[in-house]
């Protein structure tokens, strides 16, 4: 009996090598199987008379087996099996090539069903390598002569073989709990999931297909959905500090800036602190393109909160980025009284202004109105006293666990994100409806455009005379490689090789740094302010300078194996110059010939647009790759995509309802049971 618990390798015909493939497609349970669902089917269901399989017709006919045989092509000693089949109205040809076992499943005289392409060459008209299936007892088909699911499969495991087992497991179906309240199904239309289960695998016909993939999507938009919704309920509950606007000291702060506020800043600013004046907790998202200043607006919210009394703790995702942000807000705050402290994993260490030295992050922390770090900051558990607002750069949003780890006794922080990556409306609408979003869509004035160049490999000589001209002029370049260390087989260029190759042939007069995550983070600081006071002429990095790193007197960015990297990525490396008046340049090199990957490269010439670049991305790459979706307090989506805008708000709106009746909801047990633990972490008050 097979059961949703039963190991995958328990199941009829699975041994220790296909169970091994399997777990590798995340499957280790029946249950697992069942939730496996096919990304495309084929139309096998309709049934021709053998008289009808003419030459180039596509289709399924079936037949008795009249003949079958093995013999041996005449040249490439391919083995071939050659069948006769034939019905009432005719006979037809079958050939398969390098299938020789087949003439011991198929014998003569069986009744089968053959789903494929009618050729014609020198063995004479006759369907191609036609999948086949006997005709069992009950007529049922699960490979031919119905709509036939596709699923994704790795390493040599046959779609026959997956098939096969989610025939097995597929009874299953029916015993599945659904969990969807009546009153949504009956609302919306939407089938039950035990329907919805069965037919998304082995459907009756196109119609039912379409209702269990909007059965099935709903289920995890709605999930989502309800998930933001309860989250946004309970911070909306809980009470934060009134952070009141201080004005004066903000305009005093903001003229001594030496440049003048964008209005993208005004705006978002404006609405931070409006946010944190209103005692709940504030969770809103930044969202500006590289270089549009985002910075500066968290400071004006580090400042009002730190002249309110309470403290700020801002997380960035790489240790160069937080040791940047502390030396930038040290820079920003030095005339103000305010403590600015630096936590990071690899050395914590205490680094304020006076110069005392303690190792003990609590300490520090402690001791700070500011405190910066990586997320090393809360993995800890520290507890941060008055905390009043927490910021995280470059990420989109903060996760349940995070939030859980900042609350405090009474009250709970302001939060904010910040992300350069821009956020497509239907993404906003699907993940991120618990958080307010502000978009800075304009770039400070006197930004020149970047110049983009993807350089054939006869122009890279020309490059580099570039590259010493800029130089000669004092500027500095940034070289982008997509690994660390050498690599035999991909033939993909290193951060390493490059550094060597550049310092010894190439630029021998120069100075060449090399940076990348590998290094001990002593090493990496003293890179990254070397190259920041212009002692380091060109700087080899990895991905690690990806994002929000500022050396503003840098002009050139080239980035090696450019196709290795995502559009919205590429934007970013671009980001690193062009961040003050001087013209600045991005040199696009690529490892590979490929059509593909040239035509996306040459979208980053033309278009300057992070929005753009990342529908673009979109487009050629997909979501799951360049949005990381699998944020923490997020499930994984199977089936639903960023493209299901009309489920993603029938979702909203069902979600929405419930909410405003039972926000608890008390009355439905199954639904709770179904978002599990995540009830349990989302009350955070
Ligand atoms: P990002 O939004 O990518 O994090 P930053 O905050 O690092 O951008 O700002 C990029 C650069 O632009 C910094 O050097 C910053 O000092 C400068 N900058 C910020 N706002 C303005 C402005 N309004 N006018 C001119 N330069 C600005
Ligand atoms: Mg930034």
């Amino acid at each position: 009996m097979v059961t949703p618990e039963t190991p995958i390798e328990n199941l009829l015909r699975v041994g220790k090598v296909t169970s091994k493939k399997l777990q590798n497609l995340g499957l280790r349970t029946a249950e697992d199987l069942l939730f496996y669902f096919p990304f495309r089917y084929e139309d096998w269901s309709k049934i021709l008379p053998i008289s009808q399989m003419t030459y180039g017709t596509v289709g399924t006919c079936r037949g008795r087996v009249e003949l079958i045989k093995n013999t041996r092509s005449f040249h490439k000693r391919k083995n071939i099996t050659e069948a006769l089949i034939s019905d009432n109205s005719g006979s037809i040809k079958v050939v398969w090539f390098n299938q020789p076992f087949l003439t011991k499943i198929l014998k003569v005289g069986n009744e089968i069903f053959l789903s494929g392409k009618v050729d014609f060459d020198r063995y004479g008209i006759h369907l191609t390598s036609p999948s086949y299936e006997k005709v069992d007892a009950k007529g049922e088909t699960i490979h031919t002569a119905r709509i036939v699911p596709v699923y994704r499969t790795t390493e040599s495991l046959t779609n026959k073989q997956i098939r096969f087992l989610v025939k097995l497991v597929a009874p299953l179906a029916s015993k599945v709990h659904d969990w969807l309240p009546v009153e949504v199904k009956k609302d919306i239309g939407l089938i039950d999931l035990n329907q919805a289960l069965k037919q998304i695998h082995f459907p009756e016909n196109i119609n039912l297909v379409k209702a269990a993939r909007h059965r099935l999507k709903f289920n995890e938009l709605f999930l989502v959905q309800l998930q933001n919704l309860l989250l946004k309920n309970n911070l909306q509950k809980s009470v934060a500090p009134k952070i009141i606007f201080h004005e004066e000291e903000t305009k005093k702060f903001t003229t001594a800036l030496s440049f003048k506020l964008t209005n993208g800043q005004r705006q978002a600013a404006w609405e931070i602190l409006q946010d944190v004046e209103a005692g709940k907790p504030m969770n809103r998202l930044l969202e500006g393109d590289v270089g549009s200043g985002k910075t500066i607006v968290a400071a004006i919210a580090v400042l009002n909160v730190f002249l309110n009394g309470y403290k700020t703790m801002l997380m960035a995702p790489t240790e160069i980025l937080a040791r940047q942000h502390y030396n930038t807000f040290r820079n920003l705050f030095s005339g103000l009284n305010m403590r600015v402290g630096l936590v990071t994993r690899s050395e914590k260490k205490m680094n304020r202004e006076n110069g005392e030295k303690n190792n003990d992050a609590e300490f520090i922390i402690n001791n700070s109105d500011l405190v910066i770090g990586t997320h090393a900051l809360i993995q800890d558990g520290v507890e941060i006293n008055k905390l009043g607002l927490a910021i995280v750069d470059e990420q989109h949003r903060f996760g349940v666990k995070q939030r859980q780890a900042l609350k405090g006794n009474k009250e709970n922080p302001h939060f904010l994100s910040m992300t350069a990556t821009p956020i497509p409306r239907t993404m906003s609408l699907a993940f991120y409806g618990d958080l307010d979003i502000s978009v800075m869509k304009e770039l400070p004035v006197g930004r020149k455009k970047i110049l983009t160049k993807v350089v054939p490999p006869e122009k890279r000589g020309a490059a580099y005379e570039f590259v010493k001209k800029e130089i000669k002029n004092g500027r500095q370049v940034f070289v982008i490689c997509p690994l660390i260390d050498p690599s035999d087989k991909l033939g993909v260029k290193s951060a390493k090789e490059e550094y060597k190759k550049l310092s010894r042939e190439i630029f021998p007069e120069l100075k060449i740094g090399l940076l990348h995550g590998k290094m001990k983070s002593e090493e990496k600081e003293r890179v990254m302010r070397e190259f920041l006071e212009n002692k380091i002429n060109i700087l080899v990095s990895t991905s690690v300078v990806e994002v929000g790193v500022d050396v503003p007197n840098a002009t050139i960015m080239m980035i090696e194996g450019a196709e290795r990297f995502g559009l919205a990525q590429l934007h970013q490396f671009r980001g690193r110059v062009g961040r003050l008046d001087f013209q600045s340049y991005c040199f696009l090199f690529s490892d590979s010939d490929g059509e593909e990957a040239a035509k996306r490269l040459l979208v980053m010439t033309t278009c300057n647009d992070g929005f753009v670049l990342a529908e673009k991305d979109l487009e050629f790459r997909g979501p799951g790759e360049i949005w990381g979706v699998r944020q923490s307090g997020m499930p994984d989506l199977q089936i639903a995509t960023l493209a299901d805008y009309a489920i993603i708000k029938e979702a909203k709106t069902a979600a929405e309802n419930f909410v405003k009746e039972d926000p608890d909801l008390v009355k439905y047990p199954d639904l709770r049971d179904k978002l599990g633990n995540f009830l349990g972490k989302v009350h955070l008050e």
